[in-house]
């Protein structure tokens, strides 16, 4: 089977060029292979490829800068998985997009379920969330998995600006009243190919009609980013002690903290819809971000 991933240098989209591997031939392309700015482009690289599957992990992530760039976030995060679900569909291939907990306004108290009414805060999700309608309008077969706080060993996340401040301050001031669940770039790779795997396959391609659909896809429990990055320096300290010059974690309001974009209070959703569909669950975030340590110190 031939597999379309974009954004391969991304945090999950790196992930998924190793994880997808064993379900076919991967064909990874990143911004110097595909600008998906382009939709002809876009057109051209599918028809190249000719793809059972296309796996959308590129995304306009810079949630602030969105608010002053509107129009480049809904051309990468609106447009361009419009026209990989329409290539999709004209191709008889299936789509797998990825979005966000920011299509939610964190009113809700308690998880977000999948049929929730989405009230994006800001320019970003107000994008992705015209990209997952693009997708559900083009008639593809398809799985829109909404995560949430990605983090993993490399790439642009909360986790490694926190070890880099750590390493260069004595106490880190951090939000304390955002909830949600950090998710291991490494565990939404995982648990796309297993959900890829369990859905019933039928001829030459991927039957996904009977499992298409949105799903929510998180590390289950819930913590403050304040409690994250203590989680993170205490785990670093136990397995590098000394690493850190940092010894405190402040905890600070949103209001003192203040972003171009506002960021949804709750941002916690339910993974119960995955569980039921294809027998998923993500591990508690604790358990994910102790392993991502681990494996960040032991490569080096
Ligand atoms: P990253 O920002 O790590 O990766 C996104 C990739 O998309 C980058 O490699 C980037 O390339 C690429 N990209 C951006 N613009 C273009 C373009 N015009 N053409 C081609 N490629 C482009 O994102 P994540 O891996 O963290 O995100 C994966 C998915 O998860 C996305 O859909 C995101 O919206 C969603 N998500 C992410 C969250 C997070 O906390 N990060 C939270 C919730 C959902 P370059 O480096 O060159 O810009």
């Amino acid at each position: 089977m031939n597999i379309l991933l974009t954004g391969c240098q991304g945090q999950v989209g790196w992930e998924l060029q190793r994880t997808l591997a064993p379900l076919g031939e991967v064909h990874g392309f990143d911004r110097s292979g595909l600008d998906l700015g382009d939709p002809d482009a876009i057109r051209r690289v599918v028809r190249g490829v000719v793809p059972e599957l296309i796996v959308n992990a590129a995304a306009y992530t810079s949630v602030d800068k969105a608010e002053v760039e509107a129009d480049q976030a809904m051309a990468i995060n609106a447009v361009a998985p419009g026209v990989l679900a329409e290539e999709a569909r004209r191709g008889g291939a299936a789509i797998v997009h990825y979005s966000t907990d920011y299509v939610f306004d964190g009113e809700k108290e308690g998880p977000y379920v999948e049929d929730d009414a989405p009230r994006p805060l800001g320019a970003y999700g107000r994008s992705k969330l015209a990209g997952e309608e693009a997708v559900r309008a083009s008639g593809a077969p398809h799985l829109i998995l909404r995560t949430s706080w990605v983090y993993g060993a490399r790439g642009r996340n909360f986790l490694l600006t926190m070890l880099r401040l750590a390493r260069e301050r004595d106490e880190l001031r951090v939000v304390d009243d955002q909830f949600g669940a950090p998710t291991w770039s490494r565990m939404i790779a995982q648990a796309t190919v297993l959900a890829l795997a369990r859905c019933p396959w039928r001829g030459a391609g991927p039957d996904l009609f009977a499992a298409s659909g949105t799903y929510h896809l998180s590390a289950e429990g819930r913590t403050s980013w304040h409690g994250f990055a203590r989680a993170i320096l205490e785990r670093t300290a136990a397995l590098e002690p000394g690493a850190l010059r940092a010894r405190r974690v402040v905890a600070i309001g949103s209001a003192d903290y203040p972003t171009p974009a506002a960021r949804p209070r709750n941002s916690v959703l339910s993974n119960a819809k995955l569980r039921r569909a294809f027998g998923i669950a993500l591990p508690a975030w604790e358990d994910s971000l102790g392993r991502c340590l681990e494996d960040a110190v032991h490569a080096g």
